[in-house]
């Protein structure tokens, strides 16, 4: 397979095509946010990994070494939300150039245990230049409970647990120089457990993942995967009101990524059921953005009930 020009996703596919996948008697390999291990008569293990890499998931005079290690802990710990299950352990890689201030390391070790999931194994390694940090979680979850990408079902509301863009403005502030509260958003994302957790209890939350990569990509993903297509309505899209910048909110709450709050796709008919729930735990309710139809894998917008012509991407790392 020529996987030139490259995109992300392409390699990964390449990738897959090429791996043994489930190889392990009903596992699940490449393609979700963990790969699942059956792991005793109850429980699958959840397994996922994330790596760092210096100028281009952080700046070292934009953010403290707390922050880089919160980050690093909330992203993975985000892909165990989206199934739906509780973290277990952390295992760290660390390559850091000989000069590194030991303060700097003390630092972010607190920034990777801000979740207090223990820190179970890693490796060290000098570099040359540049920090590297590759973390990986395991999980744990009910077996056969995880919600995948490929369960999304015509008919279904497609929802966020939180608003949208806050971390792709709060990106653009930090690189000017704008304090601003949109900057924390940015720095220090929350992994949404408890929100995975609770939707995943029903059997009518049937696909989910997290927003790492932006709606419009990752929406595009569970179409894929669940083969259906989505239609988004923008006027319904959680953006805050102060979400202004350079560019369009849409583009923000659509393309910038980095939200690391979970999108679902639920029965119509028992959206509003879990929704009242889920407002009375979390005093907030599930924002409802648009829904999936039968249809070969694609995203459509629409605006005041009107098709919109504008495509959005999401952030693919190399296609920037
Ligand atoms: P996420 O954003 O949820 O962490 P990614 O988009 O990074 O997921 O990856 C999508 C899927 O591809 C995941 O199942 C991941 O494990 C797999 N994947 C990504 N890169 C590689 C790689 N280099 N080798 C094997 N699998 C990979
Ligand atoms: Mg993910």
């Amino acid at each position: 397979v020529d996987c030139t020009p490259f995109s992300e996703f392409s390699f990964i596919d390449f990738i897959k095509s090429q791996a043994k996948n489930g190889w392990i008697k009903d596992s699940l390999g490449i393609g979700d946010d963990c790969a699942i291990i059956p792991y005793t008569d109850t429980l699958d293990l959840l397994v996922s990994t994330d790596a760092f890499v210096q100028d281009v998931h952080f700046l070292l005079d934009k953010a403290s070494a707390l922050d880089i290690g919160f980050k690093a802990a909330a992203v993975n710990l985000s892909d165990i939300a989206a199934m739906g299950g509780d973290p277990l352990a952390l295992f760290l890689t660390l390559s850091f150039p000989k000069n590194t201030e030991k303060k700097w390391l003390d630092e972010f070790i607190k920034g990777i245990l801000s979740f207090n999931v223990p820190l179970m194994g890693g490796d060290t390694t000098a570099s040359k230049e540049g920090i590297f940090i590759s973390l990986t979680v395991l999980g744990t979850i009910k077996k056969g409970g995880s919600k995948l990408r490929r369960s999304g079902k015509a008919g279904d509301i497609i929802c966020t647990t939180a608003t949208l863009g806050n971390s792709g403005l709060g990106f653009e502030h930090l690189k000017e120089n704008i304090s601003s509260p949109f900057i924390v958003h940015h720095l220090r994302p929350t992994p949404h457990l408890k929100e995975g957790k609770f939707l995943a209890q029903f059997t009518e939350t049937h696909a989910m993942m997290d927003l790492s990569d932006g709606l419009a990509i990752d929406l595009f993903h569970i179409c894929q995967e669940s083969k259906v297509s989505a239609q988004i309505d923008l006027d319904n899209l959680p953006i805050e009101q102060g979400l202004k910048g350079k560019k369009h909110p849409f583009s923000y709450a659509l393309e910038s990524g980095e939200d690391y709050c979970l999108l679902a796709t639920i029965d119509k008919q028992a959206f509003n059921e879990i929704n009242i729930q889920f407002e009375k735990e979390f005093n907030h309710p599930l924002y409802q953005v648009g829904h999936l139809i039968e249809g070969s894998g694609t995203v459509e917008y629409f605006l005041n009930g009107k098709k919109h012509p504008v495509q959005y991407r999401g952030f693919d790392h190399f296609s920037y």
